[in-house]
């Protein structure tokens, strides 16, 4: 099981999840970060898998969602799905939105972040290793979720995020609540010379030390939850009100799917979010 001095594991209904601390404290939303527990599919997607585009059967698909959201308080028929491009796009949605991409058509398309001040509209974003951003402002209501693999880390989705969140609804950069959520560690993602470059050209020298780690024989890591949180401090948030992950998802990857442990042979985990 998990360890984490961050995030609470809870298991309830049968089902495993992990919530933030700093949200529920707020008592203004339902929310969660899936795990591989309490699901009912099988082999490579065993069992809690999320992802309806992985291969896996529907009506398992469906169910998964079914227990998930019973134990969070949420009404599946009401999420409302981004489908993730590794790009930079956010979007606002409304209760006009609930249910694109479960029991609905989507046209919510080329989109890797959700917002929304409305009450009962359920965000939803998928992973298996890459970033999930969370955010709440508990002032002006709004909450949000960001997909942020490298790419997006690279085009700071994050910022771009909190600043609609800012534009559209309001909110202020330091009354904004986040948290970087499971994911590759830097223990894990070793990258190519390709992807250092991207970030040399997106960070400056001083945080570039703290994100690019020179590993023996000329290879990289780099270090996602860092280049968030720089991110998110740079966008105005302020170091305490960010939540940040110490799970990564490829050392967890009996617990967590993991694109890289398994070479693509995995189903998808969900960041879910909703202002009650
Ligand atoms: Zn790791």
């Amino acid at each position: 099981m998990i360890q984490s001095n961050v995030f609470h594991m809870v298991k309830k209904q049968g089902v495993h999840y992990l919530t933030i601390p700093a949200f529920e404290k707020t008592h203004l939303v339902h929310h969660c970060f899936s795990t591989r527990l309490g699901g009912v599919s099988q082999g490579i997607f065993k069992s809690m898998n999320l992802g309806f585009n992985r291969g896996d059967r529907s009506e398992n698909v469906i169910q998964n969602f079914k227990v998930l959201c019973s134990a969070i308080d949420v009404d599946y028929q009401h999420l409302v799905f981004s489908d993730q491009i590794h790009e930079d796009k956010v979007r606002i949605v409304t209760h006009k939105d609930r249910g694109k991409g479960i029991v609905k058509s989507s046209d919510i398309k080329g989109i890797d972040a959700l917002i929304t001040n409305e009450s009962k509209v359920p965000l939803v974003t998928f992973y298996a290793d890459c970033v999930p951003l969370f955010f709440l402002d508990p002032v002006q209501k709004v909450v949000g979720l960001a997909h942020a693999g490298w790419r997006g880390t690279v085009k700071q989705i994050g910022k771009k995020t909190v600043d609609l969140m800012h534009r559209t609804f309001k909110s202020l950069p330091k009354d904004i609540l986040a948290a970087i959520g499971p994911s590759i560690g830097s223990c894990c993602f070793e990258v190519d010379r390709p992807v250092v470059d991207a970030f040399r050209s997106s960070f400056d020298k001083i945080e570039q030390q703290r994100i690019i780690l020179e590993q023996m024989n000329h290879k990289y890591t780099v270090d996602l939850w860092t280049a968030n949180e720089i991110i998110l401090q740079k966008a105005g948030l302020l170091k305490e009100h960010i939540t940040k992950t110490d799970i990564c998802t490829r050392c967890h990857s009996d617990i967590l799917f993991s694109h890289r442990a398994t070479a693509g042979q995995r189903g998808s985990l969900a960041a879910i979010i909703e202002l009650k």
